[in-house]
């Protein structure tokens, strides 16, 4: 199946950086998780991605498929916003939902991006980064309280289509209701990361319900995709008391990433309404099992419930190359459970624009 003129809307996304690399180690480590140097100087250059990155990108600037002339001929445009204007449109992409709580200083507003790109940009706002700035300017817990209740109330309103946790790889998915008392004695006035179990598990409980109340969507990061995560806490079924609270169910849930856990994201996809998923993140960085990744994800879940996303950041390439892989894994995925009969080729066409879009018009309600 060839996908390439269905756009897609990337739900779950981060910003380009303002300027570009400054040497060939900070521009490899938008390709890969690792924070270690010596996999950036040593591996990373030998993964599937990043070897077929360089040959992509060097095909698209007319340059020889070595890092250097990549590095060399990216120099040729002004910012990684005059670069994304010339590889973004090869990749038909309509709709961009930002996590705007990752490396915030370096990274372009959502305004500004649609400004640079010309591509629609809305703002998903990371909990644990509002929590943290609110923190920081409260004297007390009642006080951090008021605010939090305020500014989660108020995130409609002001423009977000999206809440976004990354517990996961804080203190966990396993997030359980906490008495205040508990969590006022976690809490410390100041500027810090907050990874306090219990003041985060308080207030995502305080959260959730303004979030239904508002009928705003939170994404939950699971699985694979930062270097912090105890993958053993990073599992969606941790997340069972959210998701069987009878009072959240107009709080729909994204799962993000999921690798390895698309199981049992599909299970919790397959038995929850409100719950979907996506296979982000590993899909661009392990293209190789790009196709086998999103079959698994279908073999439970409804087509309905599967989001495109590719968690780029940085430079435009990921943003680029992540469209691409995945529309074409996805068309090979769907192609095989048509050969084999389980799926018509009319079903398979809604299918595709379903996950290529249509599922995240309909949860984030875009026009
Ligand atoms: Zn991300």
């Amino acid at each position: 199946m060839d996908l390439t003129g269905i756009p897609v809307i990337d739900h779950h996304v981060h910003a380009l950086r303002r300027a570009h690399p400054a040497d060939a180690m900070a521009y490899r480590a938008a390709f890969t998780e690792s924070g270690d140097p010596l996999q950036l100087r040593d591996h990373v250059p030998h993964s599937v991605y990043y070897r077929w990155l360089l040959r992509e990108v060097a095909a698209a600037l007319g340059c020889a498929p070595t890092e250097a002339a990549v590095l060399e001929a990216r120099r040729a445009y002004a910012s990684p916003a005059e670069l994304a204007r010339v590889l973004w449109p090869k990749a038909n992409i309509a709709t961009l939902l930002f996590d705007t709580g990752f490396l915030r200083e370096q990274m372009l507003s959502p305004l500004e991006m649609e400004a640079a790109t010309g591509i629609r940009s809305f703002e998903v706002v990371r909990l644990e980064a509002l929590a943290e700035d609110l923190i920081a300017e409260s004297r007390t817990f009642d006080e951090l309280r008021e605010a939090w209740r305020a500014a989660v109330g108020g995130l409609r309103a002001g423009g977000a289509v999206a809440a976004k946790s990354i517990a996961a790889y804080r203190t966990g998915l396993a997030i359980l209701p906490v008495g205040a008392d508990l969590a006022a004695a976690a809490f410390r006035p100041g500027r810090r990361r907050l990874a306090s179990k219990p003041l985060l598990d308080f207030l995502l409980w305080e959260a959730f319900p303004l979030l239904a109340r508002q009928g705003l969507p939170i994404q939950f990061h699971v699985g694979y995709g930062d270097a912090d995560a105890d993958q053993r806490l990073a599992n969606p079924l941790h997340l069972r008391g959210v998701l069987q609270e009878p009072s959240l169910r107009d709080m729909p849930v994204l799962l993000l990433h999921c690798y390895p856990y698309v199981r049992e994201a599909g299970i919790l996809a397959a038995t929850y309404a409100h719950v979907a998923f996506d296979c982000s993140l590993v899909i661009p960085l392990g293209p190789a099992g790009a196709a086998r990744y999103l079959a698994e994800a279908l073999e439970l879940a409804p087509a309905t419930k599967l989001l495109y996303a590719s968690d780029a950041h940085s430079w435009p390439e990921g943003h680029w190359l992540g469209a691409r892989v995945y529309r074409k894994a996805l068309g090979e995925a769907l192609a095989a459970a048509h050969r084999t009969g389980y799926v018509s080729a009319g079903e398979a066409e809604d299918d595709a624009a379903a996950v290529l879009g249509g599922n995240a018009r309909r949860i984030y309600g875009l026009a």
